[in-house]
Protein backbone atom coordinates (compact mmCIF):
# COMPACT_ATOMS: atom_id res chain seq x y z
CA UNK A 1 0.00 0.00 0.00
CA UNK A 2 1.39 3.21 -0.87
CA UNK A 3 0.69 6.43 1.22
CA UNK A 4 -0.02 9.64 -0.19
CA UNK A 5 3.18 10.74 -0.27
CA UNK A 6 3.95 8.21 -2.26
CA UNK A 7 6.06 6.30 0.42
CA UNK A 8 5.03 2.76 0.83
CA UNK A 9 3.89 2.19 4.65
CA UNK A 10 2.31 -0.22 6.66
CA UNK A 11 0.16 0.25 9.31
CA UNK A 12 0.51 -2.93 11.43
CA UNK A 13 -2.38 -2.65 13.25
CA UNK A 14 -4.31 -1.94 10.21
CA UNK A 15 -3.43 -5.20 8.83
CA UNK A 16 -3.55 -7.27 11.81
CA UNK A 17 -7.26 -5.76 11.45
CA UNK A 18 -7.53 -6.98 7.92
CA UNK A 19 -6.21 -10.18 8.40
CA UNK A 20 -9.15 -10.94 10.78
CA UNK A 21 -11.11 -13.21 8.58
CA UNK A 22 -14.82 -12.62 9.30
CA UNK A 23 -16.64 -13.80 6.30
CA UNK A 24 -19.84 -13.22 7.71
CA UNK A 25 -20.92 -11.24 4.56
CA UNK A 26 -24.30 -12.46 3.05
CA UNK A 27 -26.21 -12.15 0.27
CA UNK A 28 -29.79 -11.20 0.88
CA UNK A 29 -32.64 -13.09 -0.98
CA UNK A 30 -32.97 -12.47 -4.86
CA UNK A 31 -36.35 -12.79 -4.82
CA UNK A 32 -36.74 -9.08 -7.05
CA UNK A 33 -40.71 -9.13 -7.50
CA UNK A 34 -40.86 -8.24 -3.48
CA UNK A 35 -38.75 -5.59 -4.25
CA UNK A 36 -40.42 -1.67 -4.31
CA UNK A 37 -40.37 0.00 -7.38
CA UNK A 38 -41.87 3.43 -6.62
CA UNK A 39 -40.67 5.86 -4.45
CA UNK A 40 -43.84 6.14 -2.73
CA UNK A 41 -43.65 2.24 -2.02
CA UNK A 42 -41.09 3.21 0.22
CA UNK A 43 -41.92 4.40 3.65
CA UNK A 44 -39.77 7.85 3.31
CA UNK A 45 -40.82 10.88 5.17
CA UNK A 46 -43.35 13.02 2.94
CA UNK A 47 -40.05 15.82 3.04
CA UNK A 48 -37.84 13.24 1.44
CA UNK A 49 -40.26 11.99 -0.91
CA UNK A 50 -41.18 15.65 -2.04
CA UNK A 51 -36.68 15.80 -2.72
CA UNK A 52 -36.85 13.39 -4.67
CA UNK A 53 -40.11 14.18 -6.85
CA UNK A 54 -38.68 17.24 -7.29
CA UNK A 55 -35.47 15.96 -8.64
CA UNK A 56 -38.03 14.15 -11.58
CA UNK A 57 -37.11 10.60 -10.07
CA UNK A 58 -40.35 8.38 -10.16
CA UNK A 59 -38.55 4.53 -10.24
CA UNK A 60 -36.09 3.29 -8.21
CA UNK A 61 -32.84 2.25 -9.71
CA UNK A 62 -31.76 -1.47 -9.00
CA UNK A 63 -29.33 -0.39 -6.35
CA UNK A 64 -31.89 1.54 -4.76
CA UNK A 65 -35.04 -1.35 -4.82
CA UNK A 66 -32.41 -3.52 -3.39
CA UNK A 67 -30.15 -1.24 -0.61
CA UNK A 68 -32.98 0.89 0.54
CA UNK A 69 -35.16 -1.61 2.52
CA UNK A 70 -32.60 -3.35 4.07
CA UNK A 71 -31.02 0.35 5.16
CA UNK A 72 -33.88 1.49 6.47
CA UNK A 73 -33.99 -1.99 8.49
CA UNK A 74 -30.64 -0.60 9.89
CA UNK A 75 -28.14 -3.00 8.02
CA UNK A 76 -24.69 -2.91 6.93
CA UNK A 77 -24.34 -3.16 3.58
CA UNK A 78 -21.57 -3.75 1.11
CA UNK A 79 -23.05 -2.35 -2.32
CA UNK A 80 -21.10 -3.84 -5.70
CA UNK A 81 -22.17 -0.54 -7.39
CA UNK A 82 -20.45 2.38 -8.89
CA UNK A 83 -21.35 6.11 -9.86
CA UNK A 84 -23.79 6.43 -12.24
CA UNK A 85 -26.22 3.60 -10.65
CA UNK A 86 -28.60 6.14 -8.00
CA UNK A 87 -26.20 5.02 -5.67
CA UNK A 88 -25.59 8.42 -3.38
CA UNK A 89 -29.82 8.24 -3.28
CA UNK A 90 -29.40 4.67 -2.37
CA UNK A 91 -27.68 5.49 0.83
CA UNK A 92 -28.68 9.26 1.39
CA UNK A 93 -32.86 8.72 1.41
CA UNK A 94 -32.40 6.07 4.45
CA UNK A 95 -30.09 7.67 6.24
CA UNK A 96 -31.74 11.02 6.13
CA UNK A 97 -35.09 8.88 7.26
CA UNK A 98 -33.49 7.01 10.40
CA UNK A 99 -32.41 11.14 11.22
CA UNK A 100 -35.35 12.49 11.05
CA UNK A 101 -36.64 12.16 14.39
CA UNK A 102 -33.58 14.00 15.60
CA UNK A 103 -33.59 16.86 12.79
CA UNK A 104 -34.08 19.91 15.00
CA UNK A 105 -34.84 23.85 13.72
CA UNK A 106 -32.72 25.18 16.54
CA UNK A 107 -29.66 27.51 16.00
CA UNK A 108 -27.79 26.18 18.75
CA UNK A 109 -25.00 23.72 17.38
CA UNK A 110 -25.34 21.55 19.92
CA UNK A 111 -28.19 20.20 18.22
CA UNK A 112 -26.46 19.66 15.04
CA UNK A 113 -23.95 16.90 15.92
CA UNK A 114 -22.13 15.15 12.95
CA UNK A 115 -24.18 12.07 12.97
CA UNK A 116 -23.57 11.13 9.55
CA UNK A 117 -20.28 10.69 7.49
CA UNK A 118 -19.77 10.23 4.36
CA UNK A 119 -16.40 9.77 2.51
CA UNK A 120 -15.09 9.90 -0.88
CA UNK A 121 -11.81 9.22 -2.69
CA UNK A 122 -11.79 12.43 -4.60
CA UNK A 123 -12.88 16.23 -4.76
CA UNK A 124 -15.14 16.05 -7.36
CA UNK A 125 -16.69 12.84 -6.18
CA UNK A 126 -17.44 14.09 -2.80
CA UNK A 127 -18.37 17.77 -4.57
CA UNK A 128 -21.13 15.99 -6.30
CA UNK A 129 -22.14 13.33 -3.74
CA UNK A 130 -23.10 16.71 -1.41
CA UNK A 131 -25.02 18.55 -4.23
CA UNK A 132 -27.35 15.29 -4.55
CA UNK A 133 -27.42 14.60 -0.76
CA UNK A 134 -28.02 18.48 -0.19
CA UNK A 135 -31.09 18.34 -2.76
CA UNK A 136 -32.33 15.29 -1.01
CA UNK A 137 -32.37 17.10 2.52
CA UNK A 138 -33.61 20.28 1.09
CA UNK A 139 -36.83 20.59 2.88
CA UNK A 140 -35.78 19.02 6.06
CA UNK A 141 -34.44 21.15 8.58
CA UNK A 142 -31.17 18.04 8.67
CA UNK A 143 -27.73 20.30 8.07
CA UNK A 144 -25.62 19.03 4.86
CA UNK A 145 -21.27 20.12 4.32
CA UNK A 146 -18.70 19.36 2.46
CA UNK A 147 -15.16 19.61 3.01
CA UNK A 148 -12.16 18.82 0.76
CA UNK A 149 -8.64 19.31 -0.06
CA UNK A 150 -7.18 22.28 -2.35
CA UNK A 151 -9.49 24.26 -0.69
CA UNK A 152 -9.14 27.29 2.20
CA UNK A 153 -10.26 26.04 5.41
CA UNK A 154 -11.15 28.96 6.92
CA UNK A 155 -14.59 28.52 5.84
CA UNK A 156 -14.86 24.82 6.32
CA UNK A 157 -14.17 25.52 10.16
CA UNK A 158 -16.94 28.17 9.94
CA UNK A 159 -19.46 26.12 8.57
CA UNK A 160 -18.39 22.90 11.11
CA UNK A 161 -18.34 25.06 13.92
CA UNK A 162 -22.30 25.89 13.36
CA UNK A 163 -23.21 22.39 13.38
CA UNK A 164 -23.60 19.76 10.94
CA UNK A 165 -26.08 16.70 10.40
CA UNK A 166 -24.49 15.02 7.78
CA UNK A 167 -21.01 15.13 6.37
CA UNK A 168 -19.28 14.73 3.22
CA UNK A 169 -15.39 14.48 3.31
CA UNK A 170 -12.21 13.22 1.52
CA UNK A 171 -10.45 11.77 4.29
CA UNK A 172 -7.18 14.45 4.03
CA UNK A 173 -8.70 17.30 5.00
CA UNK A 174 -11.33 15.48 7.24
CA UNK A 175 -7.56 14.52 9.34
CA UNK A 176 -7.12 18.15 9.20
CA UNK A 177 -10.05 19.23 10.70
CA UNK A 178 -10.15 16.11 13.47
CA UNK A 179 -6.47 17.40 14.14
CA UNK A 180 -7.73 21.12 14.36
CA UNK A 181 -10.37 19.72 16.67
CA UNK A 182 -12.99 21.52 14.34
CA UNK A 183 -15.03 18.60 14.12
CA UNK A 184 -15.97 15.77 16.37
CA UNK A 185 -17.16 12.35 14.91
CA UNK A 186 -18.25 10.83 18.55
CA UNK A 187 -21.83 11.00 18.24
CA UNK A 188 -21.33 9.53 14.51
CA UNK A 189 -23.96 6.26 13.40
CA UNK A 190 -23.67 6.30 9.85
CA UNK A 191 -20.92 5.63 7.60
CA UNK A 192 -20.33 5.42 4.27
CA UNK A 193 -17.37 4.55 2.35
CA UNK A 194 -17.66 5.69 -1.23
CA UNK A 195 -15.44 4.21 -4.16
CA UNK A 196 -13.67 2.26 -1.60
CA UNK A 197 -11.53 0.27 -3.90
CA UNK A 198 -10.54 3.80 -5.54
CA UNK A 199 -9.36 4.92 -2.23
CA UNK A 200 -7.74 1.94 -1.69
CA UNK A 201 -6.00 2.53 -5.46
CA UNK A 202 -4.99 6.19 -4.11
CA UNK A 203 -3.81 4.78 -0.80
CA UNK A 204 -5.99 6.34 1.76
CA UNK A 205 -6.54 2.83 4.43
CA UNK A 206 -3.75 4.48 6.94
CA UNK A 207 -5.97 7.66 6.98
CA UNK A 208 -9.42 6.16 6.72
CA UNK A 209 -8.44 3.54 9.90
CA UNK A 210 -7.77 7.08 11.91
CA UNK A 211 -10.53 8.38 10.55
CA UNK A 212 -12.42 5.39 11.70
CA UNK A 213 -10.95 5.15 14.86
CA UNK A 214 -12.45 8.92 15.95
CA UNK A 215 -16.24 6.59 15.09
CA UNK A 216 -18.13 5.43 17.66
CA UNK A 217 -18.12 1.49 17.35
CA UNK A 218 -22.10 0.92 17.21
CA UNK A 219 -22.81 2.57 14.00
CA UNK A 220 -24.13 1.52 10.86
CA UNK A 221 -21.38 1.19 8.19
CA UNK A 222 -21.78 1.27 4.23
CA UNK A 223 -19.57 0.35 1.81
CA UNK A 224 -19.80 1.07 -2.17
CA UNK A 225 -17.52 0.10 -4.38
CA UNK A 226 -17.22 -0.83 -7.77
CA UNK A 227 -14.94 -4.00 -7.59
CA UNK A 228 -14.76 -6.00 -4.37
CA UNK A 229 -10.90 -7.31 -4.47
CA UNK A 230 -9.74 -9.40 -2.08
CA UNK A 231 -8.68 -6.37 -0.21
CA UNK A 232 -11.66 -4.84 -0.39
CA UNK A 233 -13.94 -7.50 0.57
CA UNK A 234 -11.36 -7.77 3.86
CA UNK A 235 -11.41 -3.91 4.69
CA UNK A 236 -15.57 -4.66 4.08
CA UNK A 237 -14.86 -7.58 6.95
CA UNK A 238 -13.28 -5.66 9.48
CA UNK A 239 -15.31 -2.49 9.34
CA UNK A 240 -18.68 -4.02 8.77
CA UNK A 241 -20.65 -5.76 11.42
CA UNK A 242 -22.52 -9.00 9.54
CA UNK A 243 -22.92 -6.96 6.30
CA UNK A 244 -25.51 -7.78 3.67
CA UNK A 245 -24.17 -7.84 -0.06
CA UNK A 246 -26.10 -6.26 -2.52
CA UNK A 247 -25.36 -6.76 -5.98
CA UNK A 248 -26.56 -5.53 -9.37
CA UNK A 249 -25.48 -5.41 -12.53
CA UNK A 250 -21.98 -5.01 -13.31
CA UNK A 251 -20.44 -1.68 -13.18
CA UNK A 252 -20.40 -1.44 -16.71
CA UNK A 253 -24.37 -2.38 -17.01
CA UNK A 254 -24.59 1.23 -18.23
CA UNK A 255 -23.31 -0.26 -21.01
CA UNK A 256 -26.59 -1.67 -22.24
CA UNK A 257 -27.16 1.78 -22.84
CA UNK A 258 -24.12 2.67 -24.71
CA UNK A 259 -23.02 1.58 -28.02
CA UNK A 260 -19.55 1.04 -28.56
CA UNK A 261 -17.57 2.25 -32.01
CA UNK A 262 -13.79 1.60 -32.69
CA UNK A 263 -12.98 3.74 -35.73
CA UNK A 264 -9.42 2.69 -37.39
CA UNK A 265 -7.43 5.98 -38.21
CA UNK A 266 -4.13 7.06 -39.05
CA UNK A 267 -1.79 8.64 -36.33
CA UNK A 268 -1.91 11.85 -38.53
CA UNK A 269 -5.67 11.78 -38.70
CA UNK A 270 -7.02 11.39 -35.18
CA UNK A 271 -7.90 14.90 -34.86
CA UNK A 272 -9.27 15.82 -37.82
CA UNK A 273 -11.34 13.03 -36.93
CA UNK A 274 -12.33 13.92 -33.59
CA UNK A 275 -12.80 17.83 -35.16
CA UNK A 276 -15.40 16.25 -37.55
CA UNK A 277 -16.87 13.94 -35.03
CA UNK A 278 -17.52 16.91 -32.53
CA UNK A 279 -18.54 19.28 -35.94
CA UNK A 280 -21.30 16.34 -36.55
CA UNK A 281 -24.18 14.79 -34.44
CA UNK A 282 -24.83 12.83 -32.60
CA UNK A 283 -21.91 14.22 -30.49
CA UNK A 284 -22.76 17.50 -29.41
CA UNK A 285 -20.99 17.31 -26.26
CA UNK A 286 -18.14 14.68 -25.02
CA UNK A 287 -15.34 14.18 -22.71
CA UNK A 288 -12.58 13.20 -24.70
CA UNK A 289 -9.59 11.11 -23.08
CA UNK A 290 -6.14 11.09 -23.66
CA UNK A 291 -3.72 9.53 -21.95
CA UNK A 292 -1.55 12.71 -20.26
CA UNK A 293 -1.58 15.93 -18.72
CA UNK A 294 0.23 17.21 -21.58
CA UNK A 295 -1.89 15.67 -24.80
CA UNK A 296 -4.78 16.93 -22.60
CA UNK A 297 -3.52 20.97 -22.90
CA UNK A 298 -2.42 20.22 -26.13
CA UNK A 299 -5.36 19.00 -27.52
CA UNK A 300 -7.37 20.99 -26.22
CA UNK A 301 -5.64 23.96 -27.73
CA UNK A 302 -6.02 22.43 -30.86
CA UNK A 303 -9.31 22.11 -30.60
CA UNK A 304 -9.87 26.00 -30.00
CA UNK A 305 -7.79 26.93 -32.65
CA UNK A 306 -10.31 24.67 -34.98
CA UNK A 307 -13.40 27.09 -33.18
CA UNK A 308 -14.46 24.14 -30.82
CA UNK A 309 -15.37 25.32 -27.17
CA UNK A 310 -12.63 22.79 -25.35
CA UNK A 311 -10.78 22.50 -21.64
CA UNK A 312 -8.89 20.61 -20.17
CA UNK A 313 -9.30 19.01 -17.00
CA UNK A 314 -6.36 16.77 -14.93
CA UNK A 315 -4.22 16.79 -12.23
CA UNK A 316 -2.33 19.51 -12.65
CA UNK A 317 -5.30 22.36 -12.86
CA UNK A 318 -6.18 23.16 -9.31
CA UNK A 319 -8.79 22.36 -7.66
CA UNK A 320 -11.04 25.73 -8.45
CA UNK A 321 -9.93 25.69 -12.13
CA UNK A 322 -11.37 21.87 -11.91
CA UNK A 323 -14.88 22.98 -10.73
CA UNK A 324 -15.17 25.93 -12.97
CA UNK A 325 -14.61 23.88 -16.09
CA UNK A 326 -16.79 21.02 -14.74
CA UNK A 327 -19.75 23.46 -13.99
CA UNK A 328 -19.14 25.38 -17.26
CA UNK A 329 -19.68 21.97 -19.26
CA UNK A 330 -22.32 21.22 -17.30
CA UNK A 331 -24.27 24.39 -18.35
CA UNK A 332 -23.31 23.41 -22.31
CA UNK A 333 -20.58 26.25 -22.16
CA UNK A 334 -17.97 23.66 -23.00
CA UNK A 335 -18.21 21.20 -26.14
CA UNK A 336 -15.49 18.96 -25.15
CA UNK A 337 -13.77 18.63 -21.97
CA UNK A 338 -10.36 16.81 -22.15
CA UNK A 339 -9.65 14.65 -19.44
CA UNK A 340 -7.21 12.36 -18.27
CA UNK A 341 -8.81 9.17 -16.32
CA UNK A 342 -7.93 10.65 -12.63
CA UNK A 343 -9.75 13.75 -13.46
CA UNK A 344 -12.90 12.30 -14.89
CA UNK A 345 -12.91 9.20 -12.25
CA UNK A 346 -16.35 9.37 -10.50
CA UNK A 347 -17.72 12.36 -12.11
CA UNK A 348 -21.89 12.53 -12.92
CA UNK A 349 -22.71 14.49 -16.06
CA UNK A 350 -26.54 14.17 -16.83
CA UNK A 351 -27.15 13.37 -20.48
CA UNK A 352 -23.76 13.19 -21.58
CA UNK A 353 -24.15 12.15 -24.88
CA UNK A 354 -21.01 10.45 -25.80
CA UNK A 355 -17.32 9.64 -24.50
CA UNK A 356 -14.51 9.77 -27.08
CA UNK A 357 -11.08 7.70 -26.16
CA UNK A 358 -9.08 10.14 -28.28
CA UNK A 359 -5.88 7.90 -27.17
CA UNK A 360 -7.61 3.95 -26.38
CA UNK A 361 -6.36 3.73 -22.40
CA UNK A 362 -3.45 1.36 -21.48
CA UNK A 363 -5.24 -0.03 -18.78
CA UNK A 364 -8.10 -1.92 -20.38
CA UNK A 365 -9.92 -0.87 -17.30
CA UNK A 366 -10.14 2.43 -17.61
CA UNK A 367 -12.09 1.64 -20.84
CA UNK A 368 -14.95 0.15 -18.85
CA UNK A 369 -14.84 3.19 -16.35
CA UNK A 370 -14.42 5.73 -19.35
CA UNK A 371 -17.73 4.48 -21.26
CA UNK A 372 -19.51 4.33 -17.85
CA UNK A 373 -19.23 8.31 -18.20
CA UNK A 374 -22.19 7.75 -20.90
CA UNK A 375 -24.99 6.45 -20.75
CA UNK A 376 -26.28 6.84 -17.12
CA UNK A 377 -29.15 6.94 -15.46
CA UNK A 378 -30.84 4.93 -18.14
CA UNK A 379 -29.88 7.34 -20.79
CA UNK A 380 -28.35 6.39 -24.45
CA UNK A 381 -24.89 6.92 -25.35
CA UNK A 382 -22.30 6.52 -27.47
CA UNK A 383 -18.16 5.68 -26.90
CA UNK A 384 -16.08 6.19 -29.88
CA UNK A 385 -12.83 4.86 -29.74
CA UNK A 386 -9.86 5.94 -32.26
CA UNK A 387 -7.73 3.68 -32.50
CA UNK A 388 -4.51 3.41 -34.59
CA UNK A 389 -1.97 0.16 -35.84
CA UNK A 390 -0.01 0.95 -32.78
CA UNK A 391 -3.09 0.44 -30.18
CA UNK A 392 -3.65 -3.26 -31.71
CA UNK A 393 -2.28 -4.95 -28.46
CA UNK A 394 -4.57 -2.47 -25.58
CA UNK A 395 -7.47 -2.90 -27.87
CA UNK A 396 -7.07 -6.78 -27.79
CA UNK A 397 -6.71 -6.53 -23.99
CA UNK A 398 -10.10 -4.35 -23.71
CA UNK A 399 -11.27 -7.04 -25.87
CA UNK A 400 -10.37 -9.56 -23.54
CA UNK A 401 -11.57 -7.60 -20.31
CA UNK A 402 -15.09 -7.20 -21.99
CA UNK A 403 -15.55 -10.26 -23.77
CA UNK A 404 -16.08 -9.08 -27.29
CA UNK A 405 -14.75 -8.24 -30.17
CA UNK A 406 -15.28 -4.66 -32.07
CA UNK A 407 -15.87 -4.30 -35.35
CA UNK A 408 -13.74 -1.83 -36.95
CA UNK A 409 -15.09 1.14 -39.00
CA UNK A 410 -13.69 3.67 -41.06
CA UNK A 411 -14.12 7.54 -41.04
CA UNK A 412 -13.86 9.55 -44.61
CA UNK A 413 -12.71 12.79 -43.42
CA UNK A 414 -14.36 15.64 -45.48
CA UNK A 415 -11.66 17.77 -45.32
CA UNK A 416 -7.81 16.60 -46.22
CA UNK A 417 -6.94 18.69 -43.01
CA UNK A 418 -3.71 16.51 -41.51
CA UNK A 419 -2.53 18.87 -39.25
CA UNK A 420 1.32 19.20 -39.10
CA UNK A 421 2.67 17.34 -36.23
CA UNK A 422 4.65 20.01 -34.11
CA UNK A 423 7.48 19.68 -32.05
CA UNK A 424 5.94 19.20 -28.44
CA UNK A 425 3.43 16.34 -30.10
CA UNK A 426 6.51 14.44 -31.55
CA UNK A 427 8.16 15.06 -27.62
CA UNK A 428 4.76 13.95 -26.19
CA UNK A 429 4.71 10.53 -28.40
CA UNK A 430 7.68 9.59 -26.78
CA UNK A 431 6.37 10.04 -23.27
CA UNK A 432 4.42 7.49 -20.69
CA UNK A 433 1.17 8.17 -19.98
CA UNK A 434 0.60 10.16 -16.59
CA UNK A 435 1.07 8.08 -14.20
CA UNK A 436 -1.19 9.16 -11.84
CA UNK A 437 -3.46 12.51 -11.19
CA UNK A 438 -3.18 14.30 -7.58
CA UNK A 439 -5.11 12.70 -4.83
CA UNK A 440 -8.02 14.78 -3.03
CA UNK A 441 -5.75 16.22 -1.00
CA UNK A 442 -3.48 18.05 -3.47
CA UNK A 443 -0.54 15.85 -3.54
CA UNK A 444 1.06 13.82 -6.26
CA UNK A 445 1.22 9.92 -5.06
CA UNK A 446 3.86 7.55 -6.57
CA UNK A 447 3.88 6.90 -9.99
CA UNK A 448 1.40 3.83 -11.48
CA UNK A 449 2.64 0.88 -11.21
CA UNK A 450 4.60 -0.93 -13.84
CA UNK A 451 2.35 -2.22 -16.34
CA UNK A 452 2.91 -6.21 -15.62
CA UNK A 453 2.36 -5.50 -11.95
CA UNK A 454 -0.95 -3.56 -12.53
CA UNK A 455 -2.20 -6.54 -14.31
CA UNK A 456 -1.11 -8.81 -11.75
CA UNK A 457 -3.77 -7.28 -9.50
CA UNK A 458 -6.41 -7.59 -12.34
CA UNK A 459 -9.53 -8.51 -10.23
CA UNK A 460 -10.88 -11.36 -11.59
CA UNK A 461 -14.60 -9.85 -10.39
CA UNK A 462 -14.28 -7.85 -13.79
CA UNK A 463 -14.44 -11.64 -15.17
CA UNK A 464 -17.89 -12.37 -13.93
CA UNK A 465 -19.92 -12.16 -17.29
CA UNK A 466 -22.01 -9.17 -17.62
CA UNK A 467 -25.61 -9.99 -17.54
CA UNK A 468 -28.06 -7.79 -19.49
CA UNK A 469 -31.27 -6.13 -17.99
CA UNK A 470 -33.76 -8.21 -19.99
CA UNK A 471 -36.28 -4.99 -19.92
CA UNK A 472 -33.88 -2.68 -20.75
CA UNK A 473 -34.97 -1.40 -24.31
CA UNK A 474 -32.04 -0.57 -26.54
CA UNK A 475 -32.13 3.31 -27.32
CA UNK A 476 -31.66 1.85 -31.33
CA UNK A 477 -34.62 -0.01 -30.26
CA UNK A 478 -36.64 3.38 -30.62
CA UNK A 479 -38.50 4.71 -33.89
CA UNK A 480 -35.61 7.58 -34.45
CA UNK A 481 -32.63 6.09 -34.02
CA UNK A 482 -29.16 7.95 -33.72
CA UNK A 483 -27.68 9.08 -36.69
CA UNK A 484 -24.29 8.26 -37.66
CA UNK A 485 -21.97 11.43 -38.03
CA UNK A 486 -21.65 12.75 -41.79
CA UNK A 487 -18.64 11.11 -43.01
CA UNK A 488 -18.54 8.33 -40.67
CA UNK A 489 -19.54 4.86 -42.31
CA UNK A 490 -22.18 3.79 -40.38
CA UNK A 491 -22.01 0.12 -38.92
CA UNK A 492 -25.56 -0.49 -39.87
CA UNK A 493 -24.77 -2.71 -43.27
CA UNK A 494 -23.13 -4.85 -41.18
CA UNK A 495 -23.38 -5.07 -37.73
CA UNK A 496 -26.91 -5.90 -36.46
CA UNK A 497 -27.23 -3.40 -33.44
CA UNK A 498 -28.92 -5.64 -30.81
CA UNK A 499 -26.96 -8.86 -31.45
CA UNK A 500 -23.87 -6.06 -31.13
CA UNK A 501 -25.11 -4.91 -27.70
CA UNK A 502 -26.56 -7.99 -26.47
CA UNK A 503 -23.61 -9.66 -26.76
CA UNK A 504 -21.51 -7.11 -24.99
CA UNK A 505 -19.06 -8.01 -22.18
CA UNK A 506 -20.34 -11.55 -22.21
CA UNK A 507 -23.95 -11.64 -22.52
CA UNK A 508 -25.89 -14.15 -24.23
CA UNK A 509 -26.81 -12.78 -27.97
CA UNK A 510 -31.38 -12.78 -28.53
CA UNK A 511 -32.27 -15.39 -30.81
P1 LIG B 1 -25.22 8.38 -8.74
O1 LIG B 1 -24.97 6.94 -9.06
O2 LIG B 1 -25.71 8.57 -7.36
O3 LIG B 1 -24.01 9.21 -9.09
O4 LIG B 1 -26.43 8.88 -9.69
C1 LIG B 1 -26.32 9.00 -11.07
C2 LIG B 1 -27.37 9.90 -11.64
O5 LIG B 1 -28.64 9.28 -11.59
C3 LIG B 1 -27.53 11.23 -10.91
O6 LIG B 1 -27.63 12.26 -11.88
C4 LIG B 1 -28.82 11.10 -10.15
O7 LIG B 1 -29.46 12.37 -10.00
C5 LIG B 1 -29.62 10.18 -11.06
N1 LIG B 1 -30.58 9.33 -10.35
C6 LIG B 1 -30.43 8.72 -9.17
N2 LIG B 1 -31.51 7.99 -8.84
C7 LIG B 1 -32.39 8.14 -9.86
C8 LIG B 1 -33.70 7.64 -10.12
N3 LIG B 1 -34.32 6.80 -9.27
N4 LIG B 1 -34.31 8.01 -11.27
C9 LIG B 1 -33.68 8.83 -12.14
N5 LIG B 1 -32.44 9.35 -11.96
C10 LIG B 1 -31.79 9.00 -10.84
Amino acid sequence: MRSRNGRTRRNPPLFAALNIARMNTTTPPNDDTALPERFSDLALDARILRAVSDMGYEKLTPIQAKAIPLLLDGRDIMGAAQTGTGKTAAFSLPILQQLMPLASTSVSPARHPVRALMLAPTRELADQVYTNLKAYAKHTPLRCACVFGGMDMNPQKAELRTGVDLLVATPGRLLDHLEAKTVNLSQVQFVVLDEADRMLDIGFLPDLQRILGYLPKQRTTLLFSATFSPEIKRLAQSYLQNPLLVEVARPNATATNVEQRVYQVDEDDKRATLVQLLRDNPLPQVIVFVNSRLGAGRLTRALERDGIKASAMHGDKSQAERLTTLEAFKRGEIQALVATDVAARGLDIAELPGVVNYDVPFNAEDYVHRIGRTGRAGASGLAITLATTRDARALADIEKLIKRQFEKQTVSLERASRPRRDADETRERRMPREPRAMTAEGQTPAPAAPRAARSSRHDPWFDKPYEADPNAQPPWDATSPMPAASGVRSASPSIRPRRKIAALLGGHEPK
